[in-house]
């Protein structure tokens, strides 16, 4: 096996050279024969038919047409500069047209030549022309390409004379040199079996040039496969490690627990809470470390259970903490959490990023002598200086906001790593949770607490505004509190900040400021204000909560009934429900009203639909994720954990379960990948697990 070859520096290859090669290092991280062996086409032209001039028609999105180039001219200036041609057959004639890279191709053009050009057809003043074509000289050796692989590119690539057909040629240099022996076989050939994917080498010569439908469908699942599989194993083996990682032994339920729950739990829990308790008591007796992942929809009741769990912990001698992604989140948790506790002589303390250096400077030694029980805070809990005296268990609320990585930190905390409860209100679809979450044993909680009234959701259009103010007013008259929520997006900052200010200014109108009480929260504000402003809201001394997105997760004021979303149709689906979640917390019938624009676009129309439809959030979840992609979804597109070329976790659903449980059966089959014919695998996991977090935890 030469893997030399695929090695070799991109310069080297037919048609590079040492300008070319730094360029496409520089644009899209070709560095070797690999690296290019693995930029994938992205669609396929048909290139098969010639199609006359003057046939051309509107219908049709490509053309490749042949014909005699004339009229080359260069037009504008600066900017503006275009180069301008003519090319026509014997039924008609048409422009083709340059703007990036004019200079180029005017050099490379020849008028009076007979081209071959292919292209995206457009129409300008009723006429048709074609932008950037690619355009090769027409003589008898001409091959007509058949299909053409379509290969993403950038604009400077572009103008230095790098085309898609470029990345063609290139490709088709590469397998010149590139043999079957140089692209070895990675999965074992019972998986090759089992599953009926083709080998590596002719995949990656039809995903390149596919001579028919059923060579590219190969190819590609083959490639996704082995995408996927190597993404599963990675799982399955930080899975398998978690399970052998000795674990403190919480041995029994003590005083803490015990006293709680006969005389400071505020209610009976449900069902669904005993069960995920019971589950919790077992996976930390059993001197092994929990990995678990709580999973429960908005207003389902996981705080008790993490309070709960961390008496647990105290019981047995230990020190526990529970980490949220925001401040406001944190500073919540820390407030309930010390009130539930208040009698029971339990040092709760409070670190965030906020926490001035002198009391940070007493919480950290109260940490560290474990005077200080639990520690509620943000990212600030992971950091280095912050050391325990015994840390038995970590709680991370609204999971989706760390990733893999920082999870491991955790495990720093103490001589053996801490247990981990992970507490997530977005429900994940499964092949996302598969994927993200693969590691962790899963616990649901499934039951909402009882008396709860179904959150009703109504959309209503800018028009009917006065009719959505006249309710919300009814409902504080009742006694009731409300939310206004308006978007906040990080881009756009300083606009949003504006219509946020006007809406309160409207909202000061709307609801009488002389009878009703108006708070405001936003990130804009400095921590300690918006902190007070919450706090009047979540006291009841406040009606109405003017906010924008800061208050997203967790928030919990079981008097507050109506959640209005301003500019509905600017938020996410599952942001949406997350802001829904924040009524129905009390025993009144609680409403949601989405409001937007009067005018707003099909796919907004869609998702507030899907909104005004359902409460359940795992309904909501699939289709957000069908909807937008998981990397969005989940704000891990830079975090690397999901990233593949051609594999997508919802369309490619099938393939995910394949992969996974051929992970986990290879695994079993041979745990330290040692025999031969797993040896291509393993060097693929250990390329892989560099790259991403996952290397890290070991
Ligand atoms: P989430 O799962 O969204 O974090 P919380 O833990 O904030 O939900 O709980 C939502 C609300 O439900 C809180 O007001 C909490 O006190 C209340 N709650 C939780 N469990 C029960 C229960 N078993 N019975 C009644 N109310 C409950
Ligand atoms: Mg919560």
């Amino acid at each position: 096996m030469s893997l030399s070859t695929l090695e070799s520096p991109i310069e080297f290859l037919k048609g590079v050279g040492p300008q070319r090669g730094e360029l496409l290092r520089q644009e899209l991280e070709i560095a070797t024969f690999e690296d290019l062996l693995c930029h994938y086409p992205y669609r396929y032209f048909d290139r098969s038919q010639i199609t006359k001039i003057g046939a051309i028609n509107a219908s049709m999105e490509y053309v490749q047409i042949a014909g005699l180039l004339v009229n080359l001219t260069e037009e504008g200036a600066g900017f503006k500069k275009r180069l301008i041609a003519t090319l026509y057959d014997d039924t008609g004639r048409i422009e083709l047209l340059w703007f990036q890279g004019a200079q180029w191709m005017k050099k490379t053009l020849k008028e009076n030549e007979r081209y071959i050009v292919f292209g995206k057809l457009s129409v300008f003043n009723g006429y048709y022309n074609i932008a950037h074509p690619e355009v090769e000289l027409w003589n008898a050796d001409t091959s007509i390409a058949g299909r053409q692989p379509v290969y993403s590119s950038t604009s400077k690539l572009i103008a230095k004379g790098i085309t898609n057909r470029s990345f063609a040629k290139l490709t088709q240099a590469l397998f010149e040199k590139v043999k079957q022996g140089d692209v070895p076989e990675i999965l074992p050939p019972d998986i090759l079996q089992q599953y009926g994917l083709c080998s590596r080498f002719a995949a990656m010569r039809w995903i390149h040039f596919p001579d028919t439908d059923e060579h590219e469908q190969l190819a590609r699942r083959r490639l996704k496969w082995e995408e996927l599989f190597v993404s599963q194993l990675l799982i399955a083996r930080l899975r398998l490690q978690h399970t052998a990682q000795r674990g403190w032994k919480f041995e029994k339920v003590g005083d803490h627990f015990n006293d709680f729950f006969k005389l400071h739990l505020p209610f009976a829990l449900t069902g669904a809470q005993k069960r995920v308790l019971k589950e919790i008591r077992q996976d930390t007796g059993i001197g092994k470390q929990m990995n678990r992942l709580l999973q429960g929809d908005v207003g389902s009741g996981k705080t008790i259970v993490a309070v709960m769990a961390m008496l647990l912990a105290l019981d047995n001698g230990f020190q526990a903490c529970i980490m949220a992604p925001t401040e406001i989140l944190a500073q919540q948790h820390y407030f309930s959490i010390s009130k539930l506790l208040e009698d029971m002589g339990i040092k709760v303390r409070l670190l965030t990023g906020a926490v001035k250096a002198k009391p940070r400077r007493e919480i950290l030694a109260e940490l560290a002598d474990g005077s200080a029980a639990i520690a509620v805070g943000t990212h600030a809990l992971i950091e280095d200086s912050v050391q325990f005296k015994n840390l038995g268990l970590a709680v991370i609320d609204e999971q989706h906001r760390f990733g893999v990585g920082q999870r491991a930190r955790l495990w720093k905390k103490n001589e053996m790593p801490p247990h981990v409860l992970v507490m997530t209100a977005t429900p994940i679809p499964r092949t996302l949770a598969m994927t993200l979450y693969g590691d962790l044993e899963v616990s649901v909680i499934d039951e909402l607490p009882p008396g709860r009234k179904e959150i009703k959701t109504v959309h209503r259009k800018d028009a009917l505004r006065a009719g959505v103010m006249e309710f919300m007013r009814k409902q504080v008259d009742e006694g009731r509190q409300a939310y206004i929520v308006y978007p906040l997006i990080e881009e756009s900052e300083k606009m949003d900040y504006e219509s946020l200010m006007a809406g309160y200014e409207q909202v000061k109108i709307w609801f009488n400021e002389n009878k009703y009480r108006i708070a405001m929260v936003h990130g804009r504000q400095e921590a300690g204000e918006r902190e007070r402003n919450m706090q009047r809201f979540v006291s009841g001394e406040a009606d109405v909560l003017v906010a924008t997105t800061v208050i997203e997760v967790g928030v919990n004021v079981p008097n507050a009934s109506v959640m209005l979303i301003e500019s509905a149709e600017r938020f996410g689906l599952s942001q949406m429900h997350q802001l829904r979640g924040r009524v129905g917390r009390g025993a009144d019938q609680s409403y949601c009203i989405l409001l937007t624009g009067n005018k707003i676009s099909d796919e907004s129309t869609k998702r507030i639909q899907i909104m005004v439809s359902t409460t359940d959030g795992f309904k909501i979840a699939e289709q957000d994720l069908a909807m937008r992609g998981p990397g969005d979804m989940y704000g891990t597109r830079q975090s690397g954990e999901m990233k593949f070329k051609l594999a997508d976790i919802v369309t490619d659903s099938a393939i995910l379960e394949e992969t996974r449980n051929a992970a986990l059966a290879l695994l079993s089959a041979d745990p330290k990948l040692s025999q031969p014919q797993h040896q291509g695998i393993k060097y693929m996991l250990q390329k892989q697990g560099k790259q991403s977090h996952w290397g890290k935890i070991s």
